[in-house]
């Protein structure tokens, strides 16, 4: 399997494999991981570490990769929040007290597609198959969010709600904020038809023409990264704060579990990300 990225490393540690983006390590106040297929204990169309609950893999099996990942990422399994992602735009905050939701404690709330935090103590937790992950954090407030934007999330405009939570709630700058736009399905293989085509058509603040390209007969390419970046330009971000992870889900779906590469066989990826204790 060969993994090329001029923005994104894959990291082994006793077996497993993960990704980090260097824009995100270099500023020292955070940790995350983005995972990968390798490593896991999951088999069939889940090999190998699949972390999504809801994909009719066996739980106790889900249960090990977490424990399995944790250790070889460097995070601490009592900690992780889940989101629970059903492709809204709802931001929801989350303390010590949110601990093992959506992992080793029931959902208690639907429709949670970002997650934000200011406690060290608490690890975030989101997950992904081709949609696209946004990581942000502010090294001046300590303030950290995960969100999960696929096409409905990125139409909604999920990242500038993520930007607004992390402004009103957490008194943060939008000019200190670092935001990675992680691997996701990218321009090269995301084909829609008119229907999801004219959703994003309708962001015209946006020039559409960046990240919207017509195949003819009604199919269409469509830059869901792109999308995302110019959208965290638009709540107020710098352009040199943000980088676009240049990985394709679906052109590395040996590496990645892509919902378009397997037809919808598959387990879920992750990203997790905590703030380091001062
Ligand atoms: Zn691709």
């Amino acid at each position: 399997m060969k993994f090329v990225s001029k923005n994104t490393e894959l990291n082994f540690v006793d077996g497993v494999g993960f990704l980090t983006f260097p824009s995100l390590s270099e500023i020292g106040c955070v940790h995350h991981a983005f995972s990968t297929r390798i490593g896991g204990v999951s088999q069939g169309e889940f090999k190998s570490m699949n972390l999504n609950f809801k994909r009719g893999d066996k739980p106790e099996n889900v249960t090990e990769n977490y424990r399995i990942f944790c250790e070889a990422a460097g995070f601490d399994y009592d900690t992780l929040v889940s989101s629970s992602q059903d492709h809204h735009t709802n931001v929801r905050c989350v303390t010590k007290k949110d601990c093992g939701i959506g992992i080793w404690r029931e959902h208690d709330m639907p429709s949670v597609d970002a997650l934000v935090t200011n406690e060290p103590g608490v690890t975030l937790v989101t997950h992904y198959a081709d949609c696209t992950p946004l990581l942000f954090a502010d090294p001046e407030k300590k303030v950290i969010a995960l969100a999960h934007a696929g096409w409905r999330g990125t139409v909604g405009k999920i990242g500038q709600e993520t930007v607004e939570v992390m402004t009103e709630q957490y008194g943060c700058d939008p000019t200190d904020i670092i935001a990675v736009v992680g691997p996701a399905i990218g321009f090269c293989c995301y084909e829609v038809d008119t229907p999801v085509y004219e959703e994003f058509a309708c962001l015209t603040e946006l020039k559409p023409a960046y990240f919207t390209k017509s195949l003819g007969h009604g199919k269409y390419m469509i830059d869901l990264k792109e999308t995302n970046r110019r959208m965290l330009l638009e709540a107020g971000l710098l352009s040199i704060n943000i980088t676009i992870s240049d990985v394709c889900t679906k052109c590395n779906s040996g590496l990645l579990y892509s919902h378009r590469a397997s037809g919808g066989k598959r387990g879920g990826l992750i990203a997790m990300m905590r703030l380091e204790q001062a």
